[in-house]
């Protein structure tokens, strides 16, 4: 007899960008279509930009992660891998499915064979759209959209060091169905997530804050601000500082940053809670804090940019608190 099938589920990681988002949406239509039922999930709430991408397209939503309420349930993760960053509730036994462009962390292991596939591109949402292609079908035009919208934020428009070939020969061939201005499509997203006058310091750092575990041990919060008004931004410096310090204690971390990003001018600065963050992102990137900010030239990529100096400087220095 047929072994019961169970839900299966695809779902981005906390505090969703638009990647996560659309590319957790158009699996499981892929997927769907190729026989599989799946059905998009996100992980936490989203943020303005995403919201305002899916009513360009039309597209509801995806409900909030519920999988506690299934005792039986199979779990895709894309647009990550690593445990810190999993909705509530999934279980490593539960994950079938991995499609990333991120680093495979060190504490993502698994006991059975599973399907993984990360690809050093610009957005998840490339790869998906790549796997439209190798089996032959074409995304409808409201997802084809929201990939499109995912590829054009994940790569700053293109711009940002981890676009590929790939990702622009992607965002050409989805903008054969959905046929917008791509830069102008692109501003509009980053025009909306710019404006965080509504938003407490609170809730700009969390918007797009990924927790890290570097040498197993080592805790490590990552915020980050992309924005068009940096300017803007930097004026809150010492209500992002007052959060900053507390929200590294309430979560119990060793270590947090938060990255405000100019993506317009391409550059990056660094706003830290303590004395150690100070030393550590001072020395790394050569630059001397001045007035509470540690700039530093060129950074707008938290994956290619803040996590591979900050890994290998944990794999030398890795303790955590009480060592
Ligand atoms: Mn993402
Ligand atoms: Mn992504």
């Amino acid at each position: 007899m047929a072994k019961k099938e169970k839900q299966i589920f695809v779902v981005g990681h906390k505090n969703p960008d638009t990647d996560s988002v659309a590319s957790a949406i158009a699996y499981a239509e892929l997927k769907t279509e190729l026989g599989q039922k799946a059905t998009p999930l996100i992980a936490s709430s989203i943020n303005q930009g995403t919201s305002f991408a899916l009513e360009t397209f039309g597209v509801k939503c995806p409900e909030k992660a519920h999988l506690f309420d299934f005792p039986e349930y199979s779990v895709v993760l894309v647009d990550h891998n690593e445990s810190g960053q999993w909705a509530e509730g999934i279980k490593v036994e539960n994950v079938v499915e991995v499609i990333d462009h991120h680093r495979v962390g060190k504490d993502f292991s698994t006991e059975e064979p599973i399907f993984i596939r990360t690809e050093p591109v610009g957005a998840t949402s490339t790869i998906i759209a790549k796997m439209y292609q190798e089996n032959n079908k074409k995304p409808e035009i409201h997802v084809a959209g929201l990939l499109l919208s995912a590829i054009l934020t994940d790569t700053l428009m293109l711009k940002s060091p981890t676009c590929t070939d790939e990702d622009e020969d992607m965002a050409n061939w989805l903008n054969k169905r959905v046929k917008i201005d791509m830069k102008a499509h692109a501003k509009k997203i980053f025009v909306v997530k710019s404006d965080i006058s509504r938003l407490s310091a609170k809730a700009i750092i969390i918007r797009d804050y990924k927790e890290f575990h570097f040498n197993h041990k080592t805790r490590v919060g990552i915020a980050m601000l992309e924005t068009i008004a940096a300017d803007k931004a930097l004026q809150r410096k010492e209500e992002f500082l007052g959060e900053l310090r507390k929200l590294k204690k309430e979560e119990n971390l060793d270590f947090m940053l938060f990255v405000i990003s100019d993506i317009v001018n391409i550059n990056g600065y660094a706003l830290v809670p303590g004395e150690e963050e100070a030393s550590v992102i001072e020395k790394l990137y050569k630059s001397k804090e001045k007035d509470g900010i540690i700039e530093l030239a060129g950074v707008v990529s938290r994956k290619k940019q803040v996590v591979p100096p900050l890994e290998e400087y944990f794999s030398t220095h890795g303790r955590t608190k009480g060592d």
